[in-house]
């Protein structure tokens, strides 16, 4: 028997967040899709494994954009809408920032969290409540304007802050607030969430961040992020997608500058009116366009123009002992020699040791996570890919057991406890294994950088310029919302809709 139909309305390229997010939608609106993911899972990122016995998260730390039952946020409403039930707990706190001369804990809210930086520098809540209320400002705008856009004329009138901030960075729009730089540090350690350094970063994509992270808090699935990718799949097939596994997309078939399907390692030729690809575009215009010689010199321009994000490395340690008894005491530690994010930037530009480091202690937001009497640490730096591309085969296995044990070395000495003394398992998940386990372009995990030319904003104004082949749309972490679980959802979403506007326009033109 044939696995696949003659003919699909769409095949989604990738089975991880952003491609089962986009195939929802589109089963949602009835249409006939097939989703190709390479590997035997779904999730791609949003995925686990076993080691000891124990089941360990493989990358999240934090989920936003859930929000509480009855108040949810974007994310946490699509999957409410798509039938896709996650168990979400609390984040208890924002995070704990542990940087030269300063040890404190942030809650979210931003009342709290402004009173907290105020306790430990006096005289600052007026001030950072009002950037965080400017931050929730702009954060109101970016998803109104994301479902429905506007006019110039009309968003300066409704969408003032927005306009007014939208070309500065986050530097420049913190800097206008006049603080003391150790109130500036303490509202600094999420740029690694999205890995620009504050002066590069825009602060659009501040305040998004910190409006959803601190206004809202943030959540994790208690059967960790492999539940969210599981229901998601489970939910799409009850829905009617067509998922095949173990299916490497190596084509995308072209003619007459639209795509109309694809090939498979296996050799299948598949056919749809659209397909939407997680794929890197770097990866797709290089090597999957079919034949090769469709691909115009300006896709190449379009993703040449662009910075890689950052990759990951992270340490995973299950320990022996319960967290209090190691003197763990919060889920989220951001660990800095520095608050300068750009000496940390150019810091991970190396294979180590790494100036800033995130420790995660997952039991203290799902306390069933590992057996009882152990926890888990999870310790990630999130270097910028150039320094590893220069490491040779042969000393792969070296650097990546010296950056690791300098990481733990570091924690080590923060927690008061060597941390090695108490491993069971200790795991290394290099920017290598990212890129063999998804195939994402040089193990990035952020897409293509913000930057103050080239951010959502400017992305929404150039997307139909930037568009190289009809039929054929790109989600994932290189897509206009960027980086993280919950934009992968909405880059997804979005490459769903925008296939429905066109089939749409479509079908009004015949
Ligand atoms: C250590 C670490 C920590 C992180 N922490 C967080 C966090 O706390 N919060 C957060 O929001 N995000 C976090 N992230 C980022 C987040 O995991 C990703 O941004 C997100 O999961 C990306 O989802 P995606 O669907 O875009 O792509 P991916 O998860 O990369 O999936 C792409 C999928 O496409 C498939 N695929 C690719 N090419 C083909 C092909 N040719 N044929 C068939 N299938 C193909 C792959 O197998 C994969 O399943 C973290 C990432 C890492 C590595």
């Amino acid at each position: 028997m044939n696995f696949y139909k003659d003919h699909y309305d769409v095949i989604v390229i990738g089975g991880a967040l952003a491609g089962l997010s986009a195939a929802l939608m589109l089963a949602d609106k009835g249409k006939d899709v097939l989703v190709l993911e390479r590997h035997n899972l779904p999730g791609g990122l949003a995925t686990s494994f076993v080691r000891g016995g124990v089941e360990i998260e493989a990358t999240l730390h934090e989920m936003m954009s859930i929000g509480d039952k009855g108040n949810r946020l974007k994310i946490g409403q699509f999957f409410d809408d798509m039938g896709v039930d996650i168990d979400w707990l609390d984040v208890p706190e924002a995070y704990h920032a542990s940087l030269p001369g300063i040890e404190v804990t942030l809650h979210p809210g931003f009342e709290r969290f402004a009173k907290e930086i105020d306790t430990a520098v006096p005289g600052t809540f007026r001030k950072v409540l009002s950037l965080m209320r400017l931050c929730h400002t702009v954060y109101d705008s970016v998803n109104e304007l994301s479902v429905h856009p506007m006019s110039k004329a009309k968003m300066l009138l409704k969408h003032e802050a927005f306009v007014k901030t939208a070309g500065y960075s986050a530097k420049e729009v913190i800097d206008s607030f006049g603080l003391p730089q150790k109130a500036v540090d303490l509202l600094s350690p999420y740029w690694i969430y999205v890995g620009n350094p504050l002066s590069t970063l825009p602060f659009t994509i501040f305040a998004v961040l910190m409006a959803d992270y601190v206004g809202y808090g943030s959540k994790v699935p208690k059967k960790l992020s492999h539940e969210m990718s599981l229901k998601m799949a489970e939910r799409a097939e009850a829905m009617g997608v067509q998922i095949e596994y173990r299916q490497h997309v190596e084509k995308i078939l072209v003619k007459d500058g639209a795509a109309c399907g694809v090939r498979t390692a296996r050799g299948d030729e598949i056919h749809a009116d659209y397909v939407i690809c997680s794929a890197y575009p770097n990866k797709v215009y290089a090597d999957m366009i079919e034949p090769a010689d469709a691909v115009p010199e300006r896709a190449f321009k379009v993703v040449n123009g662009r910075r890689i994000g950052l990759t990951a490395f992270t340490v995973f340690l299950l320990l022996d002992k319960p967290a209090e008894e190691l003197g763990i005491k919060d889920f989220n530690v951001f660990h800095g020699e520095t608050m300068d994010t750009d000496e940390i930037f150019r810091n991970y530009l190396g294979t180590g040791p790494y100036n800033y480091l995130t420790a995660i202690c997952l039991n203290l937001a799902n306390p069933g996570c590992t057996p009882e009497g152990t926890c888990i640490l999870s310790i990630t730096a999130l270097p910028r890919v150039d320094g590893w591309k220069k490491v040779k085969a042969e000393d792969v296995d070296r650097v990546k057991h010296e950056t690791a044990k300098s990481m733990a070395d570091a924690m080590s000495e923060y927690y008061g406890v060597n941390l090695l003394d108490h491993a069971l398992e200790v795991i290394i998940e290099t920017p290598v294994t990212v890129a063999h386990y998804t195939g994402m372009f040089n193990g990035c995990i952020y897409g293509y950088m913000h930057d103050m030319q080239d951010h959502i904003v400017a992305r929404l104004q150039t997307a139909e310029e930037e568009k190289i082949f009809s039929h054929l749309e790109f989600s994932g972490a290189h897509q206009i919302s960027g980086n993280g679980m919950g934009p992968a959802v909405t880059n997804g979403r979005k490459a769903a809709k925008n296939v429905l506007d066109d089939m749409e326009k479509e079908a009004a033109r015949a």
